[in-house]
């Protein structure tokens, strides 16, 4: 049997663990190609050697230096710059797309033309790139299957159906630790507390946004792109057990649910194995002993992250991708307490509508005119915080 090449970009964080754990427990059917890291160059060699992989990306430049001997056994790609060069250095299948943020814009840009099948779990880049990026891949027949739960969902509830007899799209969220607290309570959230998640276990970056709503704001930018939904036909729905991902609604008033258990291996595994044929024993759901699903509409007075993503794909062109970098500036800027939690969010909308009031939006930008927004709105954010 043919194994399957495949590179992990992003290799040492959450999804990188995830999709490692499906090869591990399927060693005869894939040969890890590629894996990469931007600074834990202890996880990188370890996972490296398990897998007996010998090209390994690490981004931070600075770091390959000061540990040469470590690295002395591996072909290694220096900078994020290189990362696209491990995929002509061997036959690949399968690129695993798991670099948190939008630090590998160029690189996901570069790789849409490489006709391989893309699992994208990284949701700020595609946000920031919108068409750029499907256009380029659909050129040159690269394959794209959306890892983010949700978008795993829909891309398997939409095969083989009609787009035209949908009417409506659902993809739902878990409400993070916080959507029962009243917004005075929110103000007060740390850090530590907004960095655990009741039923995901994810990187930082991401459990923020999932306590905002921002995660699901962007999450519905990301269908939009994804699967050419009109920002009128989806919405988010809190349902709090996290079993079902997303929905989709026919002409007809039926609806198509997606349930699996939260875990990002079901998704991931969608990519690695065909027609999901793999067994996935630990991961079965027992809907009897679940008993019950519950749903709650969002409260938009209270989290306005959904309003504002909406608001975003309003103005098109770089509204989607400033929004997007503006809440990664923001969500730095609480991890490291110079922001409150409530100030993430509203930041966001008061960055993104400064950008558009001084006339900065573009109707159709190239991935440069997107780099140079981010100085924008980089201008912004400290003229903000030192206010
Ligand atoms: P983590 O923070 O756990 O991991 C991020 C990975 O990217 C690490 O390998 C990290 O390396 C690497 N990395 C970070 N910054 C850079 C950089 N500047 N250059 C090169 N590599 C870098 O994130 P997650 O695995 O949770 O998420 C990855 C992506 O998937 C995100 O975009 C997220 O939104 C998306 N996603 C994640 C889900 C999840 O369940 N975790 C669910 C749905 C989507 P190092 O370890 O060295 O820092
Ligand atoms: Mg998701």
């Amino acid at each position: 049997m043919h194994k399957k090449n495949i590179i992990i970009y992003g290799a040492t964080g959450s999804i990188g663990d995830s999709t490692l754990d499906l090869i591990r427990n399927n060693k005869d059917n894939f040969n890890v190609v590629g894996l990469t890291c931007n600074l834990n160059i202890s996880k990188l060699t370890k996972i490296s050697n398990e897998f007996d992989c010998k090209n390994i990306g690490i981004a931070n430049k600075e770091l390959i230096s000061q540990n040469k001997t470590v690295l002395k056994d591996f072909i290694v790609f220096e900078g994020i710059e290189e990362f696209q060069n491990m995929i002509s250095n061997h036959h690949v299948d399968i690129i695993i797309f798991a670099i948190s943020g939008s630090a590998p814009l160029k690189l996901l840009m570069e790789i849409s033309n490489s006709g391989k099948t893309i699992g994208l779990a990284n949701k700020e880049c595609i946000i920031c790139l919108g068409n750029l990026f499907l256009k380029n891949a659909s050129i040159s027949s690269t394959k794209i299957v959306p890892l983010d739960s949700e978008h795993n969902a829909l891309y398997q509830l939409l095969k083989n159906k009609n787009i035209d007899s949908i009417n409506k799209y659902t993809i739902t969220a878990s409400g993070g630790n916080f959507y029962k607290y009243k917004y005075s309570d929110l103000i007060n959230i740390t850090p530590e507390q907004a960095v655990t998640h009741p039923k995901w276990k994810m990187g930082k970056k991401i459990t923020i946004d999932s306590s905002t709503l921002m995660n699901k704001g962007l999450e519905i930018i990301e269908a939009c792109i994804l699967f050419n939904i009109e920002p009128n036909k989806i919405n988010a729905l809190i349902h709090p057990e996290s079993i079902i991902h997303g929905l989709v609604e026919f002409k007809d008033s039926s609806m198509h649910a997606f349930l699996s258990q939260p875990n990002m291996k079901i998704s991931i595994s969608s990519i690695l194995f065909d027609n999901n044929n793999v067994n996935l024993d630990n991961h079965r759901l027992d809907l009897g002993a679940i008993k019950s699903l519950n749903f709650i509409d969002i409260d938009n007075e209270k989290f306005k992250a959904i309003d504002i993503a909406k608001t975003s794909l309003d103005h098109g062109g770089l509204g989607p991708a400033i929004l997007n970098y503006a809440n990664e500036l923001m969500v730095n800027l609480f991890l490291n307490k110079k922001i409150l939690f409530t100030d993430i969010v509203k930041n966001n909308k008061y960055i993104m509508n400064q950008f558009i009031r001084d006339n900065n939006n573009i109707k159709n930008p190239n991935i440069n005119d997107i780099i140079q927004a981010f100085i924008i709105i980089d201008n912004y954010a400290s003229r903000l915080i030192s206010n």
